[in-house]
């Protein structure tokens, strides 16, 4: 290949990613913050914002649960499972490698991840203090040990996971971390205010800073989701006050929803009711996988594309193309599951719409576009990178098409 060529390739290659990212609509990359027993009164609660002033500013650039909360078990050893499954599920105890602990009965957000996504541990960490008893996931036929994820345990402070995490971060860029912050919960039942509220403020800078790493790193930057959420709240006034927690009073039960990220709404305030088994859901909906045993439901609300409604789930497949490269016509093919509406549309390597191939609803079954390589005006194209964007219902997946030289 000749200098010239090889440099347009190259041109060419790095349109075609930067396009992709353009057009591509779910972030593949996910951080879980989960800051344990934060009362929502201190947090987005407080009108004054005083002790996250860190989360409040990432809020105006995401979207913020006004009316999510832990409604069943509020303490720890039940909700955090719950947090993970996407369910209230059942935990057992279990005396495992000589350590007395619990497992969750139902798969983990973790195990749907590595086992549909077919990936290795280390590209889904869970980053926590160092713990001498972990709880472990669960144990099911279809998942299980395999698909564990890297518990990264470490240190005994909140600073120290912060610490650890932005290690992780930089060592093994996992597409999947789950980080857990302890010291909220440990400082309000030593029922000391100051304390309490200081863990908050520490909580807050931990997360902004989390997001600027996240977003001073090319692998995560401007793909990949953050949501900040608790497990409890504590007692309110009324129910003994924010040393203890456990009850359902309105303290215990009103936790925190952040979510920031490309397909995240901005500076969106829902006040659409949601609860723990939502968070997994959404969270999986977003990586791309489907959490078979799982009772949530989609947050479809603070998603940034139109079109979305409870309905409407991931119900197709894309085929290979072919030819492609081609001169004369190629054929795009894809499967829907059932009818569903579809819309595909070609555009050049600029992001010039060139052609609408279809936008109509469409039944059930195999199907075939036929692209002749003219625009809009029947004309022919010039040979050259265009691409295709696949969108039924509320999702899409993006082609590429090499229309080569007539000869
Ligand atoms: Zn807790
Ligand atoms: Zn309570």
């Amino acid at each position: 290949m000749k200098p010239r060529q090889r440099k347009v390739l190259l041109i060419f290659i790095v349109l075609f990613s930067m396009l992709n990212a353009a057009f591509s609509q779910l972030a593949d990359k996910m951080m879980i913050v989960i800051i344990d027993g934060a009362r929502y009164t201190e947090t987005f609660g407080d009108p004054t914002y005083k002790y996250i002033p860190k989360m409040k500013s990432l809020s105006q650039e995401g979207t913020l649960l006004d009316n999510f909360a832990n409604n069943n078990y509020t303490y720890t050893s039940r909700a955090i499972p719950a947090l993970w499954c996407g369910a209230w599920t059942a935990v057992e105890p279990i005396v495992y490698q000589g350590t007395s602990t619990q497992y969750a009965v139902l798969p983990t957000l973790f195990e749907y991840y590595r086992k549909q996504k077919n990936k290795p541990a280390e590209d889904c960490v869970y980053v926590l203090k160092y713990v001498p008893s972990l709880w472990l996931p669960s144990f099911d036929i279809d998942y299980g040990p395999n698909y564990w994820p890297e518990f990264h345990s470490v240190g005994s402070s909140d600073q120290d996971v912060a610490t650890q995490a932005q290690m992780v971060m930089a060592d093994s860029h996992p597409h999947f971390m789950l980080v857990y912050l302890a010291e909220v919960d440990h400082a309000g039942h030593l029922g000391i205010w100051e304390n309490y509220t200081a863990s908050i403020q520490t909580a807050d800078s931990i997360v902004g800073v989390l997001w600027e790493k996240l977003q001073s790193d090319p692998f995560y930057k401007n793909s990949t989701t953050l949501i900040v959420t608790n497990d409890h709240g504590r007692h309110d006034d009324q129910h003994g006050g924010f040393q203890n927690h456990g009850c359902s009073c309105e303290g215990c039960r009103h936790i925190q929803f952040l979510a920031v990220g490309p397909d995240i709404k901005k500076n969106f305030v829902s006040t659409q009711y949601r609860n723990i088994p939502d968070m997994a859901v959404t969270a999986s909906y977003l990586l791309g996988i489907q959490p078979q045993k799982a009772t949530g439901n989609t947050m479809y609300e603070i998603f940034n594309f139109t079109g979305t409604n409870e309905e409407i789930k991931p119900t197709f497949r894309l085929d290979a193309t072919y030819p492609n490269p081609f001169s004369k016509s190629t054929n795009i093919r894809y499967y829907l599951e059932r009818a569903e509406h579809v819309r595909l549309n070609i555009f050049s390597v600029s992001g010039e719409k060139i052609i609408t191939l279809k936008d109509e609803w469409e039944s059930q079954g195999n199907k075939l576009l036929r692209w002749d390589t003219k625009n809009a005006h029947g004309q022919k194209v010039v040979p050259g990178i265009y691409f295709y964007i696949l969108q039924v219902g509320n999702k899409s997946e993006t082609g590429k098409l090499i229309l080569a030289n007539d000869s």
